[in-house]
């Protein structure tokens, strides 16, 4: 991993270096640019560019609005927009090269379940007859009373209960499209033999384990191990078993899903290609399916980098939806039969841009950030006046590299001197700072260097900060901890003066697994983060982009931090900023995240009160402050469970 430190930044700085740096609109699917005045601004319908939004005055109406960070920002036009190119796209490919089938998207409900969230796109999606998809008890309660939409599909994957199947049933009694998709044989069984005795017609389908397999972090989602899906024995058998029953026109829709972030477009063609033929053959068997489902797995580009690295993809949503149209054409016409309706279930790409997650560096953490005086002392020991030497020397020194080993072998000497009681514990801190100084030295040194190091390399990554955010990655970014997925990080301000600190990110879990220390940086990824100074009295507001799909719903309360503060912005060009909230949804309180865990609050307040009063009584806390830690420890439970800043407070 490199790590580019700050001084190899252009020295003449402009917000075309911060584009190239953070490369916002590599990632930013033309929603997201660096403004001139150096804030992130926000482009949500990206067919009118006279709606533009300065992430700045977002800030600024939160903030007045009295809404505690961190928040989760939502741009509801972007969920739209997403919406709507799918759907565009699918229907530019289908027109372009004359294919018969029609588009029928669903939303899968698990990428992002808010019910703003399913809401918007089921609004969006209404001109498409765009649909959506559920794989749980939960979630097909939901898309029940939420497809409103007239014609579009419901698609239902996963295992599935009696109970399930009655609830299907009952939207096809509602007269919803509801496809069962039978992930194994015994399913099949169980809903003929429900749907007969309710005397409902279902609407069946078949999820194929196919052996194209998607590259990437959810490879095992294909293939022969794949958790779900049919053979293609048992998918004959499923037809056979249909037509014994007298029910073979219920069968209507093949379904294949090879993984989410499907990095490289190679394995989308080869499974397009493995389900064309198996829907041609069932074809010619005698069962005239009417959907092929082509799942998930339309990636997001989260480094910038457009190539097969796990968090990006090689193609553009375009061209993934024209492999899907024109793949699926080839085969039916060298086949002859009919093309069939095309359903896919993207959620990443519906969903990822259009959240973030906004939150304040609240402190900085450096190992090296306080030195002591090292001013030389009579009768010190030779490992501190030798570190003294090399650093007050170091411009004689020939060879630096040199420095840098005999500077690492003092440091280490010290630490053993310190334990047998020969080194004092101040002259083991003035080594440390001399050490310190070195390796600062050293950096300066190797900046403008064509060849640097590996040990030299790595040191700008010691020697960085660690910026301490305000939030859980375990609550807001749970996926840069189990799976190192990236994610931009980018200062929401400022951006128009040259970065001046090495960063790496820390949250305020008491977890040390809870940081951020991989970066989309420069077309690479990154260890460090360059980001600005922070200034006394003045916020330092940075924002975790692409959120929207699976963070946004994945996050547990480890060390009891809950849900974040919700903002909902919406566009209007008549409004002078652009935009407005059209609704903030409150997070967690501790009051809940105490209850979830068991405890009663009420009880809890009581109970604190109860020793309050005890004291009291005792005269050792006066009565007019027993009521004073009474009323604050009530105020605590009520409140969030983030930190409180002096911003927040003001706004109060
Ligand atoms: C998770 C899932 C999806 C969504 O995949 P994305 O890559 O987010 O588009 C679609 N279909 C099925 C069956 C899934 O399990």
């Amino acid at each position: 991993m490199t790590s580019p430190n700050i001084t190899q930044l252009a020295k003449d700085w402009s917000i075309e270096e911060a584009e190239k740096l953070y490369g916002v609109s590599r990632w930013g699917g033309g929603y997201f640019c660096v403004g001139d005045n150096g804030n992130l601004h926000i482009t949500p319908d990206t067919s009118n560019p006279d709606v533009h939004i300065d992430f700045k005055t977002v800030l600024a109406e939160i903030q007045q609005a009295g809404v505690q960070f961190p928040v989760v920002v939502r741009f509801h036009d972007i969920l739209r927009a997403q919406v709507v190119r799918l759907n565009t796209a699918f229907a530019d490919a289908i027109s372009e090269c004359g294919y018969q089938g029609e588009y029928r998207g669903v939303y899968p409900i698990k990428v992002n379940q808010m019910r703003e969230v399913v809401e918007e796109i089921v609004h969006a999606g209404k001109p498409f007859k765009y649909g959506l998809e559920a794989g749980s008890k939960a979630e097909l309660l939901a898309a029940l009373a939420m497809n409103t939409n007239e014609d579009s599909l419901t698609v239902l994957n996963g295992y599935k209960d009696e109970e399930f199947m009655r609830l299907a049933l009952l939207g096809r009694k509602l007269g919803n499209r509801m496809l069962v998709v039978v992930e194994k044989y015994s399913e099949l069984l169980l809903l003929v033999k429900i749907a007969k005795e309710l005397n409902i017609e279902p609407m069946i389908g078949v999820r194929a384990k196919i052996t194209a397999k998607g590259k990437g972090k959810w490879e095992s989602s294909g293939g022969d191990r794949a958790k779900f899906g049919l053979t293609i024995a048992e998918i004959i058998n499923t037809a056979r078993y249909l037509k014994s029953e007298g029910m073979e026109h219920c069968l209507k829709l093949l379904h294949f899903h090879i993984g989410s972030q499907l990095t490289d477009i190679r394995s989308v063609k080869d499974a397009i290609n493995e389900g064309a033929m198996i829907y041609a053959e069932l074809h010619k068997m005698g069962f005239p399916l009417e959907y092929v489902d082509v799942g998930g797995g339309l990636g997001i580009d989260y480094d910038g980098s457009a190539s097969t690295n796990d968090s990006s993809r090689n193609y553009s949503m375009q061209e993934y939806v024209s492999n899907i149209v024109n793949g699926m054409k080839e085969v039916c016409d060298l086949e002859q039969v009919p093309h069939p309706n095309l359903v896919s279930e993207s959620g990443r790409a519906i969903t990822a841009h259009h959240s973030c997650v906004v939150t304040q560096i609240v402190g900085e953490i450096r190992s090296n950030m306080t030195g002591v005086d090292t001013a030389a002392n009579e009768g010190e020991h030779i490992i501190v006046s030798n570190m003294r030497d090399i650093s007050a020397g170091f411009d004689q020194i020939e060879n630096k590299q040199q420095a840098y080993n005999d500077a690492s072998l003092y440091k280490e000497q010290a630490m053993e001197a310190f334990k047998l009681r020969v080194l004092s514990l101040e002259e083991l801190a003035k080594t440390e700072t001399l050490y310190w100084q070195i390796m600062e030295q050293l950096q300066a040194h190797y900046a403008d260097e064509e060849y640097v190091p590996d040990e030299i390399q790595n040191m700008a990554f010691s020697l960085s900060s660690q910026y301490l955010c305000n939030f859980s990655i375990f609550q807001s970014a749970a996926d840069t901890w189990a799976i190192d997925q990236l994610l931009p990080v980018v200062p929401l301000t400022r951006m128009n003066e040259r970065p001046q600190v090495n960063c790496s990110l820390a949250d305020i879990t008491c977890d040390s697994d809870g940081k951020i220390d991989q970066f989309p940086i420069a077309r690479e990824i990154s260890n460090i983060l360059p980001l600005h100074k922070l200034n006394a009295g003045e916020p330092y507001f940075i924002g975790l982009f692409l959120t929207g799909a699976y963070q946004d719903v994945m996050g547990d309360m480890h060390n009891l931090f809950g849900r974040l503060n919700e903002v909902h912005i919406f566009s209007d060009d008549d409004d002078p900023e652009d935009f407005y909230i059209e609704e903030v949804v409150n997070g967690s309180s501790v009051k809940d995240v105490l209850s979830i865990m068991q405890y009663n609050p009420q009880a809890m307040a009581s109970d604190v009160k109860r020793m309050i009063d005890k004291q009291v009584a005792a005269g050792k806390i006066k009565p007019r402050e027993g009521v004073r830690w009474t009323d604050f420890y009530e105020a605590c439970i009520n409140g969030y469970t983030y930190l409180k800043t002096s911003e927040n407070k003001a706004a109060e």
